[in-house]
């Protein structure tokens, strides 16, 4: 699907999944050499729809894939496109041991229950496709990659994963965002190491300050009021933890205690997801003097 001059998405639907957004795959081209913006599932299904669109675009050198972070819906094809295009693949420095590192306890974009035995192992060796991913090379901050004439300045947007990247293509204007920003809802944060709520304001409020066409996001559709969209997501974020706050002063002590509050329904599966994000705003607001913990129990300061 031909979304500007310079950038196609290469849809797949997975066969295995049924979640509602499957991860974006990109290709940014020119001149005969393009690049992918993260490489979506490896199941066989997803990767032979991606190969096949590769072929078909023969006329177009794949070099590299950028992986915009560590999470195995974006980067457990990777190692099989890589080995039909030769591309070399690139991660920020930061993402690399929890990419390698496939079987440590690592939250990613799905949860899944214990019972559920066959999905669990699917996601298991999801996460031993992404490590044979490599990476070939690492990006990081400043860093800009050439696509033909085109450039494409690396932004590190720590937050959802503490290596995460952005990337904007100057001559389009457009911001692939990964998992950073979404095309709707919201996006986990954990609490680091895993992620960081207070790094993850920041990088939205940094990346309001370029000056954006489109932004396409690692799941769901592009947005076209980027500003708006990333003022959305921080205050969504503020109204948050101003109800985290208040749920403090109103003594519910621990994550566990506001859960019913926060979430008035809530998927069994998503319980560890939305425990970890309201972990994320108290670990900001311990690290801002605003909050003290005492063993599980949180507390106000002052
Ligand atoms: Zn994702
Ligand atoms: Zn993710």
């Amino acid at each position: 699907m031909e979304l500007t001059p310079h950038i196609n998405s290469i849809p797949a639907e997975p066969s295995f999944y049924t979640g509602p957004q499957s991860p974006n795959v990109f290709l940014v081209h020119d001149g005969g050499e393009g690049a992918l913006i993260d490489s979506g599932f490896g199941d066989e299904k997803s990767v032979h729809t991606r190969v096949e669109f590769l072929r078909e675009r023969s006329d177009v050198k794949v070099r590299r894939i950028v992986l915009t972070h560590h999470h195995f819906d974006h980067s457990s094809g990777a190692s099989q496109l890589r080995a039909e295009t030769g591309a070399e693949v690139v991660l920020h420095g930061e993402e690399v041991d929890f990419l390698q590192n496939w079987q440590a306890e690592v939250p990613q974009d799905f949860e899944v229950l214990k019972e559920q035995k066959e999905l669990a192992e699917r996601i298991e060796a999801f996460r031993k496709q992404a490590a044979e991913a490599g990476p070939d090379a690492r990006v990081a901050d400043g860093d800009t990659i050439t696509v033909g004439g085109l450039t494409v300045e690396v932004l590190h947007t720590p937050g959802h994963t503490l290596g995460s990247v952005c990337l904007y293509l100057r001559e389009e204007k457009a911001l692939f965002t990964g998992d950073t920003a979404l095309g709707l809802g919201t996006v986990a944060i954990s609490p680091p190491p895993h992620g960081d709520m207070a790094l993850y304001l920041q990088s939205l409020e940094r990346l309001k300050g370029y000056d954006c066409a489109v932004m396409l996001p690692g799941h769901g559709q592009a947005v076209h009021d980027v500003r708006r969209k990333l003022q959305e997501l921080i205050d969504h974020r503020l109204e948050r933890e101003e109800q985290v706050l208040k749920l403090l002063a109103d003594g519910k002590a621990t994550p566990k205690a506001m859960l019913p509050a926060i979430y008035m329904e809530l998927d069994r599966r998503i319980v560890p997801m939305a425990l970890r994000q309201i972990e994320a705003h108290l670990a900001k607001l311990e690290a801002e003097g605003r909050v003290k913990r005492a063993g599980e129990e949180w507390a106000l300061t002052g």
